[in-house]
């Protein structure tokens, strides 16, 4: 692909080292690292009234996550739903802009931008043209950017400049459970989620982690007393599982599931945590030990297809036709 005058943002996609799989590949001329991702793609636009953003959803994602809620997204293309595709960023910024003007955004007083995904980050450098252009229409212009962390420490320093406020997830605590369950390792994250707490901590608006049963609750205290031991003000969300993609057939978490961790984080010192959405007649039931969570997580791996132990997606042989993208969960039925 020939990069037009206004398209020479891109240019960091012909050797992408965006995040931490630093697959080196040109993403402009159809190589594909194990995002497979290309060109940066929009899956859509929204207005939010819980941010009281104009909220940009793009496609693709650095992490295979087990419990992905928004896996077609995230797993574009191979999850086999088409998308908007791309959007040249000063179309996008003239939609941003009538958007903010509609009935509706002023309604629920919508003055800013948010990115999410899949995993913005990878498409970094198209954040930075869009911030850019919309901030040259309104500098005090507020940017909101929710990321899994696994960008390298460059990208992370691009993206705290570009955004005002960051939602940060930490998915597991413990690397071989982070494997199992993103198919990544844990390291990256939290070494720039310690980065960000450290040198910029006006821009975290929030760490958070989805609750599994018996997936991940042993991991949760523990990122509980990481985030403390760094400043025990922060705020720590954690957010109900709703089953989906490779655990289809997972149970939910039940209210006193999610205030039972609660507690358990604020056990550690903790002083800012709380949760939002369980199941009604969700679980109760907890493992608290990491061997256990482990063999659930891989039972499952297998039940979709995947076999590799540890699970690595960047060194799988698979990678570009992973059996594990299932395209109707529901079919994916438990083994007795
Ligand atoms: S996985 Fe990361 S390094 Fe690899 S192509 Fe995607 S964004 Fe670039
Ligand atoms: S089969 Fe390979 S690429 Fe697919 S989820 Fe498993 S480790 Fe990752």
């Amino acid at each position: 692909m020939v990069l037009s005058m206004n398209q020479e943002y891109l240019k960091d996609l012909k050797n992408c080292q965006l995040c931490s799989w630093n697959c080196k590949v040109n993403r402009l001329e159809g190589e594909r690292g194990v995002c497979r991702a290309g060109i940066p793609e929009i899956a859509y636009t929204s207005l939010t009234s819980v941010l009281k953003s104009y909220s940009m959803t793009l496609l693709g994602c650095s992490f295979r996550c087990v419990y992905c809620n928004a896996y077609r997204i995230s797993q574009y293309p191979d999850s086999g739903w088409m998308y908007r595709g791309y959007v040249e960023p000063e179309d996008l910024v003239q939609e941003a802009l009538n958007s903010f003007e509609t009935s509706l955004a002023r309604n629920i007083g919508v003055k800013k931008i948010s990115f999410t995904g899949g995993e913005p980050s990878i498409h970094t450098p198209y954040l930075e043209e869009v911030v850019s252009r919309m901030k040259e229409i309104i500098p005090e212009l507020e940017v909101g950017l929710a990321t899994n962390g696994f960008s390298t420490h460059k990208t992370m320093k691009r993206l705290v400049k570009l955004s005002s406020y960051i939602n940060f997830e930490i998915k597991a605590f413990d690397d071989e459970i982070h494997h199992a369950i993103t198919g990544a390792p844990v390291k990256p994250v939290l070494k720039n989620a310690e980065w960000l707490v450290r040198k910029h901590p006006e821009k975290i608006r929030v760490f958070r982690t989805v609750a599994i049963p018996g997936i991940n609750d042993s991991q949760i205290p523990k990122i509980a007393q990481f985030i403390k031991d760094i400043d025990p003000t922060l705020p720590y969300r954690l957010v109900g599982f709703r089953p989906h993609f490779m655990i289809y057939y997972h149970p939910a978490p039940s209210k006193s599931f999610m205030q039972k961790l609660v507690e358990s984080c604020k056990k550690q010192g903790l002083e800012n945590v709380d949760y939002s959405g369980y199941y009604p007649s969700g679980s109760v039931y907890m493992v608290h030990n990491g061997r256990e969570e482990l063999k659930i997580i891989y039972n499952y791996l297998s039940n979709v297809g995947c076999y590799r132990m540890p699970r690595n997606c960047s060194s799988c042989t698979e990678k570009d036709y992973c059996p594990a993208i299932v395209l109707e969960p529901w079919t994916n039925l438990p083994k007795e």
